[in-house]
């Protein structure tokens, strides 16, 4: 199993690491995933370099990232998240060993330098960005890392191709991970319920979902980085992930609520 939670503001990583603490006493089997957006943007903003949100041409919304972004990103991401929720598991027992994906290029893809978006209706190219996608996974080294008992706890930056940090999405990181692995089951876990019809309305779950629907739940119901979680949920289960759960990282037991369906179910067929 893969659970990737994400780094929006009001996830609980305490009752997160309690939850995956009890359940690696059961099964070994599990890599955890983790974002830090929001802190990301609270340091960002006191190193006064603030985050610049840009959309894309196909719509999609994203960090630009230059240099002085990607290093603070790597302080937020590699430094305090990472190495926060690894003591957290360390102190409930767990031997976890948090790497990023420049690690050992557990993650590598190639980096666009370039970015196509829209500013005020116009189309423009930003350059100088560090961002890439992942397309490739270094399973040795995860699987080293299992079946010696330690559990990995991994975080973006990827390895471009040459060997640079780059940006990637987590969601879409962790899909490409689940589908190497061959997981049974990647959690997406977030600062929501799951996916919303209406995402002012916390009653509006949808709890079911199948492969078909996904291209419509883009496009219509997500907004903003939630499209990246349908777009890696979509590209894990035609990878042959078993299903992915869209659920709730602010509440005790956020995993086993998932596991248990509290959450977007999302299945082939
Ligand atoms: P994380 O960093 O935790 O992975 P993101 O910020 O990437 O989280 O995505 C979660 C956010 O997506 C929510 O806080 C919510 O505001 C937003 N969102 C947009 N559209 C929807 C929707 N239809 N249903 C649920 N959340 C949505």
């Amino acid at each position: 199993m893969i659970i990737k939670v994400g780094g929006a503001a009001g996830i609980d990583y305490d009752f997160l690491c309690e939850d995956i603490a009890t359940l690696w006493q059961e099964n070994k089997s599990l890599v955890l995933v983790h974002g830090g957006s929001s802190f990301t943007d609270e340091l960002s903003r006191k190193l006064d370099h603030p985050p610049r949100f840009v959309t894309s041409v196909s719509g999609i919304q994203s960090r630009f990232t230059d240099r002085e972004t990607l290093e603070i990103f790597e302080m937020a991401y590699c430094g305090k998240m990472n190495k926060g929720i690894v003591e957290r598991l360390q102190r409930l027992e767990v031997n976890a060993v948090g790497l990023s994906g420049l690690d050992g290029r557990i993650w590598e893809g190639p980096r666009k330098t370039t970015l196509k978006i829209v500013e005020n209706g116009k189309r423009k190219v930003l350059r100088g960005d560090h961002t890439g996608r992942v397309e490739r996974v270094n399973i040795n080294l995860i699987e080293m890392l299992l079946e010696n008992g330690y559990l990995p706890v991994l975080t973006p930056p990827a390895a471009s191709f040459d060997g640079e940090a780059i940006n990637v999405d987590g969601d879409r990181a962790a899909a490409v991970l689940g589908a190497a692995l061959k997981a049974d089951t990647v959690l997406f876990l977030s600062n929501v319920p799951g996916l919303l019809k209406d995402v002012e309305d916390e009653k509006s779950l949808i709890k079911k979902l199948c492969l078909k629907d996904l291209e419509s739940a883009k496009n219509d119901i997500a907004r903003g980085r939630m499209k990246k979680k349908v777009m890696g949920a979509g590209e894990a289960i035609e990878a042959g992930v078993g299903r992915c759960i869209f659920g709730d990282a602010r509440i005790p037991q956020p995993v086993r609520s998932a596991l248990e369906g509290r959450g977007t179910v999302i299945e082939r067929g």
